[in-house]
């Protein structure tokens, strides 16, 4: 069974898409068969695989309005080597479309299901709203991962998520469960990064994970060539930070 997990704040340009593309090719490399799902009409996630937004027959939209299987809409990323369900700015009309489709906050997870999922680790990169795709997010996985940097207000807005998480925990998705925070952007020079970091780890304990992501250029550098940062200059800190995030992951969650 995949372990599926939804990378979300909702917050727009706090690393989210950053994280999954590079965790996804990072857990490629690891041998683990990897899926990155975009649920983001930018369709960030997309490009920075290598995969043009502009140039796509089918997009996770076909997916959620159930015009197109899972088959049909996936990709392999030519730079990261993993799978992709694209997205483009067709899936931000899918918002409107599924206020009349039934059970339209399950339908990213009805897709899923009846596809089987072949693979080992399902990554959902969410729009920075808490919107219905997001919601599709959130029924479909397991657990979350919250990308934040270590600023004074990341703390307020955290909560608002984690209120989010336990609402859909107790009516649509008793699986989900918060997998972890990921400090992200971090630059170990600023006082204030480093009170927020450690107040994480005081409040939310084993909660935090591990390996930190340092604020690192070629990781902003590489969605330009239409790459993860991990493949497109692996031994820069960035990268090698998502690496170990991404054995960090395998270990917590036992390699399946
Ligand atoms: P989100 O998906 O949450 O909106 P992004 O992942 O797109 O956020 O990141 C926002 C911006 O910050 C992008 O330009 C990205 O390249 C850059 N960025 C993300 N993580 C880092 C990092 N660790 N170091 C430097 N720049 C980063
Ligand atoms: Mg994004």
């Amino acid at each position: 069974m995949a372990q599926i997990f939804c990378v979300a704040n909702q917050k727009g340009g706090v690393g989210k898409t950053t994280t999954c593309v590079n965790l996804a090719a990072a857990l490629q490399e690891a041998g683990q068969r990897t899926l990155l799902i975009d649920l983001d009409p930018q369709g960030n996630a997309t490009m920075g695989s290598g995969i043009d937004k502009r140039d796509l027959k089918h997009t996770v939209y076909h997916l959620l309005v159930g015009l197109a299987g899972l088959g049909e809409v996936s990709v392999k990323s030519p730079t990261g080597g993993y799978d992709v369900l694209p997205a483009n700015r067709d899936l931000a009309g899918a918002e409107v479309e599924l206020v009349d489709i039934a059970r339209r906050e399950s339908r990213l997870k009805d897709a899923l299901t009846a596809s089987g999922v072949g693979y080992d680790f399902v990554l959902i990169d969410c729009p920075p709203s808490l919107s219905m795709l997001t919601l599709n997010g959130l029924c479909a996985a397991d657990g979350v991962i919250i990308p934040m940097q270590c600023e004074y207000y990341a703390l307020e807005g955290l909560s608002d998520l984690v209120n989010t998480i336990k609402k859909v925990h107790a009516n649509l998705n008793r699986n989900l469960k918060v997998i972890g925070l990921l400090r992200v952007m971090f630059d170990p020079r600023m006082t204030l990064q480093q009170q927020v970091s450690a107040q994480l780890e005081s409040h939310f304990g084993d909660k935090v994970f591990k390996a930190i992501v340092p604020r690192n250029v070629r990781l902003a550098e590489a969605p330009s060539h239409g790459m993860p940062g991990v493949t497109f200059d692996r031994n820069a800190k960035g990268a090698q930070a998502y690496m170990a995030f991404a054995r960090e992951m395998i270990g917590r969650l036992g390699s399946p």
